[in-house]
């Protein structure tokens, strides 16, 4: 490695991606030999693979010696899989990138320039999405709608996490030790100096992409309870509205009372309250427990996650001392 170059680490985590690594490399290193005015690190993420992916990772390393890799003791999730990235990343600047060539590491000269025009963060914002369903974009776009509606913090839209962080960016990114993370939410969160570009998102180049339409709906609770308590204040204001009508009502059933005479038959009109009410209790208590249980988990104050191996042993024995 050249002295007085600056370091660039390229992050990938990778979860089952032995289909694609290869051909990622390749890409990469086009990419990285043209650069001659930066030393690269290549830094994969092995998020508990279960098929050949670590053993890749391995093969590349001998081959590159600007490559290296993490070993997590088991699947985490891209979100802590990245967390775990930014700790042992080493570059002035971090690019995170997905395995599966959907975001086109063709980008990446394009954000080194503006890094060194000044920003911060670089992100790429889709122009289009290739390879989705409309029900994927349809939700993902009502759902940005919802979040940014309940929150100050400027949300970027048909954003993923393909972006450049300059150093501060990470570091700020590592203070926040959060175990149920929301990351898209903490770029935001931490501010510094944003630029966006536009590019066409491709399909998954091979293999299966990991979510699910169950781990989507995780997701977005997550989003909208680690970044907003706005549906808390929601069940207060709706609260107030049904007691206020609840009240109206009492007052005119003890109109009707006094006036009239008692009207016993009322079987249908307490059913409906007394299962509306029900309902409305039940929901807001699921709301209430989500944020309790977020805090349950926080409290617990447990690492995020487990280091496996880190390149070699006295590298990985070297870095877990020191941490
Ligand atoms: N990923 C990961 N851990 C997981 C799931 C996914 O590190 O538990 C990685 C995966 O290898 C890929 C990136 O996160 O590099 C995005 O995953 P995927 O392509 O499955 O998601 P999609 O692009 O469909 O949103
Ligand atoms: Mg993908």
């Amino acid at each position: 490695m050249e002295e007085n170059k600056k370091l660039v680490t390229i992050l990938v985590p990778a979860y089952n991606e032995q289909d694609v690594l290869n051909m990622l490399y390749d890409r990469l290193k086009t990419i990285m030999d043209k650069l001659s005015k930066y030393n690269f690190e290549v830094l994969f993420v092995n998020d508990g693979s279960k098929d050949d992916t670590l053993k890749i990772m391995k093969d590349l390393r001998k081959i590159d010696n600007r490559i290296c890799y993490l070993n997590l003791s088991r699947n985490y999730g891209k979100e802590t899989a990245m967390i775990a990235g930014l700790d042992y990343s080493k570059g002035d600047c971090v690019i995170i990138i997905d395995a599966d060539l959907q975001d086109p590491p063709e980008l990446i000269p394009q954000m080194l320039e503006y890094w060194e025009q000044g920003y911060d963060d670089v992100y790429a914002k889709r122009k289009s999405r290739k390879g989705e369903s409309f029900l994927k974009k349809f939700t993902s776009k009502m759902y940005y709608k919802m979040l940014q509606s309940v929150t100050n913090i400027e949300i970027q839209k048909d954003t993923g996490d393909f972006r450049l962080l300059d150093r501060r960016c990470v570091e700020a990114l590592k203070s926040i030790r959060e175990s149920q993370r929301y990351t898209k939410g903490l770029f935001s969160w931490i501010g510094y100096n944003k630029k966006e570009i536009l590019f066409d998102r491709d399909p998954r180049a091979a293999g299966q992409t990991k979510w699910n339409y169950g781990k989507l709906i995780n997701l977005s609770i997550d989003g909208l309870t680690s970044f907003t308590t706005a549906p808390l204040r929601w069940a207060a204001v709706i609260g107030i509205l049904v007691s206020l009508a609840g009240f109206i009502y009492m007052l005119g059933i003890i109109f009707k009372t006094l006036f009239y005479g008692v009207d016993v038959p009322g079987y249908s009109s307490t059913m409906v309250v007394i299962l509306f009410l029900g309902g409305i209790q039940l929901i807001f208590l699921g709301v209430i427990g989500e944020y309790l249980g977020r805090t349950f988990n926080e409290s617990k104050q447990r690492p995020i996650y487990f280091v496996d191996r880190y390149n070699d042993e006295k590298e990985t024995n070297e870095r877990l001392n020191k941490n």
